[in-house]
C-alpha cells in the first residue's frame, strides 16, 4: 500500500488502521477503514451486514471502527447499495438506520448525503470508488458508492448536483476524495462494460486502456470519477486520488475481484462534527 501526501494511513491504539485524506477541513470525521482489527474470522474487519457474516461480529466491528475513529454506531446512516443512482439526503432522524440490521437500512440507494452533524454517512466497499465530499462553505457533506455502473451512470457528478441543489455547495469549492477501490492496473473489463463508458464519456483516452487481449480494456474509474466531476467545474486541485488499489491491496483491504467475490467490505465514513 503505498502512502503519499493526500491520503494518509493513521493507527488507533484500540488496533484500527484506516486512511484520510489531508486536505479534507477539520470540520469533518473522516475515515476509510482496512481489514485489520475486527472479530471476523482471520481477525478481519469487516464492515458490512449483507455478506453472509456473523451479525454480532459486524456490529462489534462496527462500534470499534466508529469509535477509533471518533464516531459512534448510533450515528451511522447506511443504505442498501445496489449500484444504482439513487441519491438520499438524511438527518438526525434517519441516525442508526442500518447501523445494527440491514433490513432497516435504507433502501436502493447508492449516495448519502447531509449538512446535519453528528450525522454519520457509512458506505461498504470491496473494489467500487467510494467518492467522498466535502463542502467547507457551506458546511455539508456527501458520500457516493461508484462501481463501475455507478461510474459509468455519473453518480458522483450527481452526488455533487443534489448537494448543490440542497445546500448551495459550489462545484468550485468542493473537495473530492477518491478513496482506495479497483485501480486500472488490475480491473479489465469487456465490450460490455465498455460501451456504457463511450455512451457517457466524450473523452475516454486516460479512462480505457486496451488490454493485451482483443476485445478487453484496463478501466480506469478513478479518472472516470476525477473527469466527471472536473466536467461540471470542479478544479482538478481539489480531487485527491488516494491511488490504492484494492485488489493488489487484498491482505490489507477487501478485494472483490481478487477474493472471486468472497470477501468483506471496507467501510468509508463521513460525518460533521458537532
Ligand atoms: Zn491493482
Amino acid at each position: 500500500m503505498s502512502i503519499n501526501d493526500t491520503y494518509i494511513t493513521r493507527y488507533s491504539p484500540n488496533g484500527i488502521w484506516y486512511g484520510q485524506f489531508t486536505h479534507f477541513p477539520d470540520f469533518v470525521t473522516q475515515a476509510v477503514s482496512t481489514r485489520f482489527g475486527g472479530y471476523s474470522q482471520n481477525n478481519d474487519l469487516n464492515l458490512a451486514l449483507h455478506t453472509g457474516d456473523n451479525t454480532e461480529h459486524v456490529i462489534k466491528n462496527r462500534t470499534k471502527f466508529c469509535h477509533a475513529v471518533g464516531s459512534s454506531i448510533e450515528h451511522i446512516v447506511t443504505p442498501q447499495q445496489v449500484h444504482g443512482e439513487r441519491i438520499v439526503y438524511v438527518t438526525e432522524a434517519d441516525r442508526g438506520r442500518g447501523a445494527w440490521n440491514y433490513a432497516d437500512a435504507i433502501s436502493d440507494c447508492d449516495a448519502l448525503i447531509t449538512d446535519r452533524p453528528n450525522v454519520a454517512l457509512f458506505l461498504c466497499f470491496a473494489d467500487c470508488v467510494p467518492v467522498l465530499f466535502v463542502d467547507p462553505v457551506n458546511h455539508a457533506i456527501g458520500l457516493s458508492h461508484a462501481g463501475w455502473k455507478g461510474t459509468a451512470k455519473k453518480i458522483g457528478q450527481k452526488t455533487l448536483l443534489q448537494m448543490q441543489k440542497r445546500f448551495g455547495t459550489k462545484p468550485k469549492n468542493c473537495l473530492v476524495g477518491i478513496a482506495p477501490s479497483i485501480g486500472a492496473c488490475c480491473y479489465e473489463v469487456d465490450d460490455y462494460v465498455a460501451d456504457e463508458f463511450r455512451k457517457e464519456y466524450s473523452s475516454l483516452d486516460t479512462i480505457l486502456m486496451p488490454s493485451t487481449e482483443e476485445g478487453k480494456y484496463h478501466l480506469d474509474l478513478w479518472q472516470a470519477n476525477q473527469l466527471q466531476l472536473e466536467e461540471i467545474g470542479v478544479p482538478s486541485d481539489n480531487i485527491a486520488i488516494a491511488d490504492i488499489c484494492t485488489a493488489c491491496n487484498a491482505k490489507i483491504l477487501f478485494s472483490y475481484r481478487a477474493e472471486q467475490g468472497k470477501t468483506g467490505r471496507i467501510a468509508a465514513l463521513l460525518a460533521i462534527k458537532e
